[in-house]
């Protein structure tokens, strides 16, 4: 990694959330006409880029499926309407227990399942077999509009290369510490978690990241 340029004073979560807002804009997150789409998506979207997910949810709807109870009545259709995601036996799978767990306890109603605390959805969500908690967190944020911060592979790299956290913390105390550092609103965890994962597509690659094109560069600490 390069490291031509550096700044003074340490970065902040904030300052660094304000530098990525001021470069890129809002990202109008997260992509899905309804609650349940954006569930579909969060679950496709594990291990694999947004275009192969897009194309998933486009064929469920180009089925008329995009609707739990069709869903979960087609089951057996979803491994082929989903194959463009990779993991398609697993996410079918995945998608078939988030199904009978939403239909059984929350009669498929968005209203039922969003009346339930974030804690207790949460927990119910890390019950079903293929939800993690990047998912689950996911669901949460941009489906049912918590205040829960996403962690995912690219908040570690770039927020560990920036010295603000060490690469390997448990995910829990990374999110806790991270909402911790930020102001309570649900509109910058939103957009923060879109705006890492934009750095990290187009700049902080895994192996060659770069730093003199980003909007980051002028923030590195110090080698
Ligand atoms: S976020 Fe940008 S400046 Fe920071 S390490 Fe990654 S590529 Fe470099």
């Amino acid at each position: 990694m390069r490291r031509p340029i550096t700044i003074s004073s340490k970065p902040t979560f904030l300052r660094l959330y304000k530098a990525l807002y001021k470069a890129f804009g809002p990202q109008q997150w997260w992509p899905g006409e309804t609650p349940f789409e954006i569930v579909v998506g969060a679950i496709l979207t594990q291990n694999t880029n947004w275009r192969n997910v897009n194309n998933a949810i486009q064929k469920i709807k180009q089925a008329g499926l995009m609707d739990p109870m069709k869903l979960h009545a087609h089951y057996r259709r979803i491994p082929a309407l989903i194959r463009t995601a990779g993991f398609y036996r697993s996410k079918a799978k995945c998608l078939r227990a988030f199904l009978k767990y939403y239909i059984e306890k929350y009669g498929a109603r968005t209203e039922a399942f969003a009346k339930k605390g974030t804690r207790a959805i949460r927990k119910e969500l890390l019950s079903i077999r293929g939800i993690g908690p990047e998912t689950a967190d996911s669901i949460l944020l941009y489906a049912l509009r918590r205040r829960v911060f996403v962690i995912d592979a690219y908040t570690r790299r770039i927020l560990s290369r920036h010295d603000i956290i060490e690469h390997d913390l448990p995910y829990d105390v990374l999110q806790q510490t991270i909402q911790k550092n930020l102001p309570a609103s649900r509109k910058i965890y939103n957009e923060y978690h879109a705006l890492l994962v934009r750095t990290g597509k187009e700049f902080c690659k895994k192996n060659e990241p770069l730093c003199n094109a980003c909007p980051l560069g002028t923030m590195l600490p110090r080698a």
